[in-house]
């Protein structure tokens, strides 16, 4: 049994990258092309799921669900049941394509603006010559050529597709097509293609350390204040409230 921590409703396994790693290998092993879907919640994730109950359901629905951003470290904490390690979406990321690597897994990626899935792909394959990125495509699409994507990703049928159209556009998006998407696991990204291609840069390695690197990339792009002002509601939420484990849609 896998140990989970559930903050406000949302349930989030307790593992290190190495076990998520090793999820994603028993996921796509026993998968038949049944589009298995990943999530990574951080505090953003938890407060959206508070308003949005579909959201809320198709995290819960997610086979697994890694533990992103410090906030969650804090909450699951305030629970004593700490967390066995932080996974920011590019550790995660870097995981299943190191294991993919070696396992010979296919991949589709999907999402990012322009040209930056094509450098993701570009800087990745200097890390892991040996991967097999068999597609991808950009991610401001027209809801119409949305059957021409699914069309292309399920001629290819990767073990692996990655979805990187913000949340909570990508897991929305892998729901509602899941029926259809032959793939083995399906796992939103965030911004994980904007770092990989060079378009952010990290924080250095002792600020995410330090648990901020919300605020270094607050800095490097002002205009996400305004999806951060949940912040400080959360903080309040998971010190003030006795049983943190219940959220909105909670019986
Ligand atoms: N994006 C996209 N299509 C859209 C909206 C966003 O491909 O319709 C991309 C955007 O270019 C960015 C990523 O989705 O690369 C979302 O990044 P964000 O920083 O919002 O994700 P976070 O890591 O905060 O979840």
């Amino acid at each position: 049994m896998r140990e989970t921590v559930n903050i406000l409703g949302v349930k989030i396994d307790n593992i290190t990258v190495d076990e998520a790693g090793e999820i994603t290998k028993n996921l796509i092993e026993n998968s038949h092309k049944t589009c298995e879907l990943i999530v990574a919640p951080n505090v953003e994730f938890i407060m959206r799921a508070q308003k949005d109950k579909e959201f809320f359901d198709i995290l819960n629905s997610a086979q697994l669900a890694t533990p992103d951003s410090i906030g969650i470290e804090i909450a699951a904490k305030r629970q004593k049941k700490p967390l066995k390690q932080r996974i920011p979406g590019q550790m995660y990321f870097r995981k299943v394509l190191e294991v993919g690597e070696k396992e010979g897994w296919t991949f589709y990626l999907l999402g990012g603006k322009g040209d930056t899935v094509k450098r993701t792909i570009q800087n990745v394959k200097k890390i892991y010559p040996n991967l097999k990125i068999v597609g991808s495509h950009e991610g401001f699409f027209e809801e119409d050529s949305e059957e021409e994507v699914i069309e292309q990703i399920n001629q290819l049928q990767p073990n692996v597709l990655f979805v990187a159209l913000g949340a909570p556009a990508q897991e929305k998006w892998i729901a509602k097509h899941k029926q259809k998407l032959k793939v083995d696991v399906a796992a939103g990204q965030g911004g994980t293609f904007d770092y990989e291609a060079g378009n952010i840069k990290r924080a250095p390695r002792c600020i995410q350390k330090m648990g901020i690197e919300w605020l270094w990339r607050l800095i490097l792009q002002p205009t996400r204040i305004r999806r951060m002002a949940v912040l400080p509601a959360f903080l309040l939420r998971i010190i003030f409230t006795r049983d943190t484990t219940k959220g909105k849609w909670s019986n």
